[in-house]
């Protein structure tokens, strides 16, 4: 392949505009992969299907902003491959050969099956829900990827990959193994709290999106719930039991322990410790939004990413196809 660096596949669906969860949780941990790995990441618009096939014309709407978020997040089209998923066929065809070798019962163990038919509130009873995993297996061995960026509560569908993708071998002995294991990078993916104090959710309707301007993150911070027990000024606090404080994990570490104490003796006040809160996510959201607006301004600039990314995706994926097809004995 002519390239040292281990190739790495991630891919995001695009079922919505993107909050700071996805940001702190994903977006950052892409740019960071970029210097070290053969970086694909692809947006999955096959795979939002299996949810918002009614809708999905929706779902599309939401590509154009999502790539910009993701340049803006740094994320950069000169260093990782930036593609559609239904840009390139080869998704679909490696697919439809690797449902062949997969026994339906592997997919009916699959633990996230019966998980999301019992919390998706939507008709998810369909051929392509249950086959998702084989799409998966498909989009991470068309491009040979030797990593994924997972956490560690993921690492059984990955397994589903991998034995995918060993019974292939099997079945298709040549000299070497058609498709290489991917192995997990284990990531950490905080979970990061919405302004409620549950996790951060388009559906609990407690978000913080990226795109909010600066006067409505204020708004929204400034209305977030505190520790309960803080309810006068002078009541010492326990900021393990706020959301608000949870933020500075992320954009004011070295204010941890400082605001831990103050709020613990009661010497800050909720409104203060608000206002550094906001500070310092506007210090970090700032830059993004400008980059967000001239990435915006420009409507061409995606259209051409998305078109590079798909020929490169092609050209990665048309290599693999070539192994499967000969491997198989597709000769005429
Ligand atoms: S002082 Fe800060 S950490 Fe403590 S309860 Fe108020 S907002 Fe939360």
């Amino acid at each position: 392949m002519g390239n040292a660096k281990k190739r790495v596949l991630s891919g995001m669906q695009p079922t919505g505009s993107l909050h700071i969860g996805h940001y702190l949780g994903v977006l950052t941990n892409y740019a960071s992969l970029q210097p070290d790995y053969d970086c694909f990441f692809m947006i999955a618009d096959w795979h939002s299907m299996t949810v918002f096939y009614p809708e999905f014309r929706k779902a599309h709407s939401f590509i154009p902003g999502i790539v910009s978020d993701w340049l803006a997040a740094g994320i950069d089209p000169e260093k990782a491959v930036i593609f559609l998923q239904s840009n390139v066929p080869m998704h679909s065809e490696l697919q439809l050969i690797l449902s062949m070798y997969t026994p339906v019962s592997w997919l009916e163990r699959n633990p996230t099956y019966k998980e999301k038919q019992e919390i998706i509130d939507r008709d998810i009873d369909s051929h392509g829900f249950l086959g998702y995993p084989v799409l998966q297996a498909a989009d991470i061995l068309l491009y040979n990827a030797e990593l994924v960026p997972i956490g560690e509560d993921q690492i059984p569908h990955l397994e589903l990959t991998r034995e995918i993708a060993r019974r292939f071998n099997h079945f298709n002995v040549k000299d070497n193994d058609i498709f290489m294991l991917p192995k997990p990078l284990l990531s950490r993916f905080p979970k990061v709290l919405g302004t409620d104090g549950q996790k951060m959710s388009k559906s609990y309707g407690n978000t913080i999106m990226l795109t909010e301007t600066p006067e409505k993150l204020d708004q929204k911070i400034r209305k977030m719930k505190t520790d309960t027990n803080r309810v006068r000024r002078n009541d010492p606090g326990n900021p393990e039991n706020c959301p608000v404080y949870s933020y500075y994990d992320f954009f004011a570490e070295d204010k941890k322990s400082e605001i831990s104490a103050a709020c613990r003796n009661a010497s800050i006040g909720c409104i203060e410790c608000k206002k550094l809160i906001i500070e310092r996510m506007n210090n970090v959201l700032d830059p993004f939004r400008t980059r967000k607006n001239e990435v915006d301004k420009n409507p061409d600039i995606v259209a051409d990413i998305l078109r590079d990314g798909a020929r490169k995706a092609k050209d990665a994926a048309g290599e693999t196809m070539d192994r499967v097809r000969d491997g198989m004995g597709f000769h005429f």
